[in-house]
């Protein structure tokens, strides 16, 4: 047998720990032993099935509820545990108490993903990987649901169905990408711009989910114990080096092994090779942030890192693979409202939208109760949350009710010393936030003739030029004229790959 990699020998491995002696007698669901597993009950040799074969149809039963909804984005994923570990204090900025001293470490989960496709889908497309982190603190569960990229297409929730629609499948043809629906959407939100160069750039197909940034990319708040508050963004730097996987050996990949950043890190994992990322904070004083030149809750920018710089605080280290991928992956429910105290959110609109989506998305996947998941909570519970379906753990004799008198849990003071009081107002109205005077451009800029290089320059024409040779000539036509407002040459070479495309084909087709 040729040498196989960890991924394939899981049931060798669990066989080897199995002695003949070991081997436990099949049970039902409720746990009674199954005197014949592999023949149904059945009147004579050849005669029906009995109904009173419980055996059958408790199987039965279970199996056609084996699925639940899939997550609407970010289905095709991939997950593994470790520890977050502190390198550097940061106490001055924040009383959380994961970064409360140098060597402290907290366990993490951490779940990658793919945004657009199914849970089937092929991992190495062109997309935004999602990077969300689990920390299992004492304050309970810290969310940190990033991305692999710092910034997203658009600064709205209110656009978020309709963008993830763009991307998903045509509700006619059923086939995705849908290239109209895609460049319709992006060239007429050119607060997608940003974002758009990201993704077509070398990095919109990482190598694999070890050789990748993360990015908690929305902006956060953290306080410190005087109560004092300060604008933050979180960084998670891989240590493996960025890889990345251009267009035509992706495709190769995609065909071959679809699950090649799945297999990728469970390998990683199981031979001892653990990856892990450099984790820092960027830090915004409510002083600047009232003075800063733009919306610095837009989550289409960055802080730029020579007003901004990365402050080192800690690792991320993955060690452990799933015990199971259903229980401890697919159940995994993360949430940007889980904050710890020391931690909050800003009024960055994209992030109050998915304070509300994320637990409502997990509501329904998984039901009211999917924070007693021991993956997604193994913390006792005391609050006055009851019943509900699945419940495992309705807190006893405790009070259900608050106020009381009967030693019921109460405030907590040091959350409340916390929470900061911050200030907030202005005209309520409905604004627009994609016109020109959001300067939806700029940062593109900066990506596009400061950090790349001409031969990145090149490759990301190209990439677009695949993709938007496909639409309709008038979306051609207004997303060249957006790519434009980022340099002219910029639009010229993209307009000139389309033209090249298009004579190839006719010249084909004579
Ligand atoms: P710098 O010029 O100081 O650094 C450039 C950053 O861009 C580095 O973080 C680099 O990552 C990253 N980068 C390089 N290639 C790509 C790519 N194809 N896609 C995404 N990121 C890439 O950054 P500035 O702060 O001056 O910002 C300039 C531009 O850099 C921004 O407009 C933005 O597009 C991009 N950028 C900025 C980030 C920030 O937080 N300020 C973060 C990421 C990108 P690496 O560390 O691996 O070299």
């Amino acid at each position: 047998m040729s040498k196989r990699d960890p991924a394939s020998n899981q049931l060798l491995d669990y066989g080897k720990k199995i002695s003949d002696d070991d081997h436990e007698s099949a049970t039902t669901n409720s746990g009674n032993p199954i005197p014949k597993k592999d023949a149904t009950l059945t009147v004579g040799k050849k005669g029906p099935t009995l109904l009173q074969d419980w055996v059958l149809i408790d199987e039965l039963a279970h199996f056609s509820r084996e699925r639940i909804p899939e997550r609407v984005v970010h289905a095709k994923g991939a997950g593994a545990f470790g520890y977050f570990e502190v390198t550097h204090d940061i106490t001055q900025f924040t009383a959380a108490k994961v970064f409360a001293h140098m060597g402290k470490k907290t366990p993490i989960a951490v779940r990658f993903s793919q945004v657009a496709g199914e849970m089937g889908y092929p991992d190495t497309v062109r997309d935004v990987r999602g990077f969300a982190v689990k920390f299992y603190t004492e304050d309970g569960i810290w969310d940190l649901v990033g991305n692999n990229t710092p910034i997203f297409f658009i600064r709205d929730s209110i656009l978020f169905p309709s963008f993830i629609h763009v991307l998903k499948r045509n509700p006619v043809t059923h086939l995705r990408p849908d290239y109209d629906m895609f460049w319709d959407f992006i060239s007429l939100r050119p607060e997608t711009t940003h974002q758009t160069l990201v993704l077509f750039s070398d990095r919109g197909i990482p190598n694999s989910y070890r050789h990748m940034h993360g990015y908690g990319s929305n902006t956060f708040a953290l306080v410190n114990e005087y109560g004092h508050f300060f604008y933050c963004k979180f960084h998670y730097k891989t240590n493996q080096g960025i890889v990345t996987l251009d267009s035509t050996k992706a495709t190769q990949i995609a065909g071959q092994d679809p699950d090649y950043h799945t297999r990728d890190l469970y390998n990683a994992i199981a031979t001892g090779n653990y990856p892990s990322w450099s984790f820092y904070i960027q830090i915004m004083t409510p002083e600047q942030a009232e003075k800063h030149p733009w919306d610095p809750f837009d989550v289409t920018k960055v802080w730029l890192h020579a007003n901004y710089p990365l402050i080192p605080v800690g690792k991320l280290v993955l060690n452990r693979n799933p015990k199971n991928y259903f229980a401890e992956v697919e159940q995994m429910a993360f949430d940007p409202a889980h904050l710890i105290p020391g931690i909050e959110p800003s009024p960055d609109r994209m992030l109050q939208g998915r304070l509300f989506n994320y637990g409502d998305t997990h509501r329904y996947r998984l039901g009211a109760n999917n924070l007693q998941l021991p993956v997604n909570s193994p913390f006792k519970l005391h609050n006055f949350s009851r019943d509900g379906f699945a419940t495992l753990d309705s807190q006893g004799g405790a009070p259900n009710y608050h106020p009381n008198s009967f030693g019921g849990p109460d405030d907590d003071k040091r959350a409340l010393a916390l929470s900061p009081i911050w200030p907030v107002g202005g005209n309520a109205g409905r604004y627009d936030n994609g016109g020109e005077d959001w300067d939806n451009y700029g940062q593109a800029r900066l990506l596009y003739h400061r950090v790349l290089k001409e031969e990145e320059r090149e490759r990301l024409v190209d990439n677009i030029v695949s993709w938007l040779k496909n639409a309709a000539d008038f979306l051609q036509e207004r997303a060249i004229g957006n790519f434009s407002k980022v340099d002219e040459d910029f639009g010229r070479r993209i307009k000139a790959g389309i033209q090249a495309k298009k004579k190839t084909k006719t010249q084909a087709n004579l």
